[in-house]
This record gives structure tokens, C-alpha cells and sequence, in this order.
């Protein structure tokens, strides 16, 4: 099968052609699927809340189990359904990623979801069809399908690096703004390579005489920049400017960049983010152990001490337990006839998990009983895998 091109695709070298419709979508990913053994589209993986189907590609070995081999990159495009750019970019880039990386792609998987706000793709709008619900402020409560499903894709696939494709309005001559996570409650060193990675990435682009630089801070969960570093992947924020003037070929093209010079950093230094991903877990569990750190809850408001372990209701462990099992929390069963359950804290989803239940978080899903000890036995020799 020859080559599959998208209709934006097939209208440059235009200024400004029309994106490739929803419609269309499938079909396109279908062809790409047909035309390379390394790509598998699995349509229809999950629905939006107005019903539309969303589309996975999973770029690998299609022997190997996804998230086995902990060697994957996630990207995610559209959460702003009028910000289409990026989702563009990702249909064009996969093919280029076929054809230079087969070799590499045996060990390591990209899994890309183009469009993961399939209504807002289809109004044009920056939300769902939940009156316009915007689900890059749903990390935390869990409360809309399109998030809910791709924080459990996420805790599947334990990505290495997690790419966030956006747009934005302003900035004045800045073509691109990145940004990696800001939330203090991420771990430290991986927030720290993020930003290492963006500083590199806003240098390259300027160096190809593309305006780019930071994108503001902002330390919110509810951000999935923030969430994903939450969750100990290597969080990476794309924004491309959609004010008027910037043509809808530009946009593509530095998204397309964005995309070619994050997948060189990752096939150069995965093993670094492999090993910041690794440790930045670890390191939280020995901090839910030893809760010496407040946390900072939500723009600056801290609680501490935070609580070694929750307790939760039997009746928001059975309302709620889709949701903080999406989340990756592990609870165990309280030892009385309650029907409690507890979340301890010396656990990988530590950094998230007194923002979805602590009773001060503005974005609990529930309110648990914050306890101020583990309420089991401290096991000594989960310390001393630190390091390793
Ligand atoms: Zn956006």
C-alpha cells in the first residue's frame, strides 16, 4: 500500500488549508494502520461525553504487551478541541517515525491519542459536549469520560514521557511556548528534566527562526501537564499560536518540529527519563513513609502534615472506587466489620492522592479521614529499595 497522506496534508503547500475533518479521521488512521505493520489503530477505544468515538494508535512491536516494557511515550492532542494544530502535526509525524525508527520502535512504543476531545474537534469549541466543559481542568475529579479514560491509559501504560499538544491565543510574536510541570508536589528531579528538556526545545526552535519561550507557570493538578507529573511521567506542554495572522501551516509546522525534536530527545535519553520516571515513584513512596514535606494543595494554600493514610467510607469506597483505582490508588480493607477502606500514603499515587480525598482539597473527589499514622505495620525494608 502506497503512503497515506490527510486531506491537509494532500492541500499544502497552501497557507492555510482546511484541518483534517473528524470524519476523516478514522479513515486516515485506518490506511496508516493498512499501510505499516508497526502501527495498530484501535478505534472507538472509549466515548466522549456526547458520544463520539475516541481513536488510540499504538506505534511498536505489536508483539509486545503495551506498557510491559515501562518504554513508552504518550501524546495526546486536541483536550482543546479548537486547538487542532498539534493533532495535525501527530498524523504526518507517526509516518516519518515509521520510516526512520523501525529499528527502534521493537523496543519502545508511542501511543497517541490525535484527538481526545472528539466533541470539542467536531464544535470547534475548547470543551465537551458537557456544556463546554473544559477537560484540562478534570485531572483530578475524574469527572468527565474523555480523562477518566486517559488516566487509566496512563496508569496502564506507565509512559516515560507524556506529550500535551495545544493552542493558544496572544503572545504576541511567539510562535510556541513550552512548559513542562510546575506543581511542587511532582517530584523534584523529574520536574527538573522537564524543564531541561523545554529549555532545549524552545532553543531548537529559535534556532529554525521559530519564536518560541516559556509558557506561563501555573502549579494546578487539575492541569494535565501537572497531573502527568503527578504521576511520575515526564511531562511536556506544546502551545502554538492560533491568533490571526498565524497561518494554519505554521502552526503545523512548528508542532511538527516540536514532535521531531522531543522523539530525538527521547531516542537519545530515554534511559534518563526512564530513570527519573523510576526514581521519582520510589522517592514517593519513601516520602508517603516518612511525610517530611507539607504539601501544597492548591496554589500555594498547604496543609501539612498531610496525613500518612486515609480512611474511606464504605460508601464512597463503592461510589468512588472506579475512579480512584483510575488514578492508580490502592486501598485495602479496613480490619473491622466497617467496610472502610484505607489509602496508605507510602504509595506511587502519593502526590495525587490527598488532592482527590483529603477534605482541604478544592478538587476532592470524596473527603477521607486523614490519619496521621500508616495504620499498619511501617515495612522497614521498602527503604531500602531507594536508590537502586
Ligand atoms: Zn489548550
Amino acid at each position: 500500500m502506497s503512503e497515506p497522506t490527510t486531506p491537509f496534508e494532500d492541500a499544502l503547500p497552501a497557507d492555510n488549508p482546511d484541518w483534517t475533518p473528524l470524519a476523516q479521521e478514522d479513515v486516515y488512521l485506518g490506511e496508516l494502520a493498512a499501510w505499516s505493520p508497526l502501527i495498530a489503530h484501535d478505534l472507538d477505544v472509549a466515548r466522549s461525553f456526547g458520544d463520539r468515538p475516541i481513536n488510540l494508535l499504538r506505534v511498536g512491536n505489536p508483539a509486545a504487551t503495551l506498557g510491559e516494557s515501562r518504554r513508552a511515550i504518550y501524546i495526546s492532542g486536541c483536550i482543546h478541541g479548537n486547538e487542532p494544530a498539534g493533532r495535525e502535526a501527530l498524523f504526518t509525524w507517526l509516518r516519518e517515525v515509521v520510516a526512520q525508527d523501525a529499528d527502534f520502535l521493537r523496543t519502545h512504543h508511542i501511543i497517541a491519542v490525535p484527538t481526545i476531545n472528539p466533541d470539542g474537534r467536531a464544535n470547534d469549541t475548547r470543551g465537551n459536549d458537557d456544556s463546554n466543559r473544559d477537560l484540562n481542568r478534570v485531572w483530578v475529579q475524574l469527572d468527565q469520560p474523555e480523562i477518566f479514560y486517559s488516566c487509566e491509559l496512563l496508569r496502564d501504560l506507565r509512559p516515560l514521557m507524556a506529550i500535551d499538544l495545544h493552542e493558544f491565543v496572544g503572545g504576541g510574536e511567539d510562535v510556541a511556548k513550552i512548559r513542562g510541570a510546575d506543581i511542587p508536589d511532582a517530584d523534584e528531579a523529574l520536574r527538573g528534566l522537564a524543564e531541561d528538556v523545554s529549555g532545549q526545545l524552545i532553543d531548537h526552535l529559535n534556532s529554525l527562526g521559530i519564536n518560541a519561550d516559556w509558557w506561563p507557570s501555573n502549579t494546578n493538578p487539575r492541569h494535565a501537564r501537572n497531573a502527568w507529573g503527578l504521576k511520575h511521567a515526564l511531562p511536556i506542554l506544546v502551545e502554538t499560536n492560533r491568533s490571526e495572522g498565524y497561518d494554519r501551516r505554521v502552526r503545523y509546522e512548528a508542532q511538527l518540529e516540536c514532535l521531531r525534536f522531543l522523539w530525538g530527545w527521547y531516542k537519545d535519553h530515554w534511559r534518563d527519563a526512564q530513570a527519573a520516571t523510576g526514581n521519582a515513584r520510589r522517592a514517593k513512596v519513601h516520602e508517603g513513609l516518612t511525610r517530611d514535606r507539607a504539601f501544597a494543595m492548591v496554589e500555594g494554600d498547604e496543609v501539612f502534615p498531610p496525613g500518612r493514610s486515609y480512611t474511606i467510607s464504605a460508601a464512597d469506597a463503592v461510589t468512588h472506587g472506579a475512579r480512584l483505582a483510575a488514578h492508580g490508588i490502592n486501598t485495602a480493607a479496613v480490619d473491622d466489620a466497617s467496610g472502610d477502606v484505607q489509602a496508605r500514603c507510602d504509595q506511587a499515587a502519593q502526590p495525587m492522592l490527598p488532592y482527590v480525598v483529603d477534605a482541604d482539597s478544592a478538587y476532592n473527589i470524596l473527603s477521607a479521614t486523614r490519619n496521621s499514622d500508616l495504620q499498619d505495620d511501617i515495612r522497614p525494608h521498602r527503604l531500602g529499595r531507594l536508590g537502586q
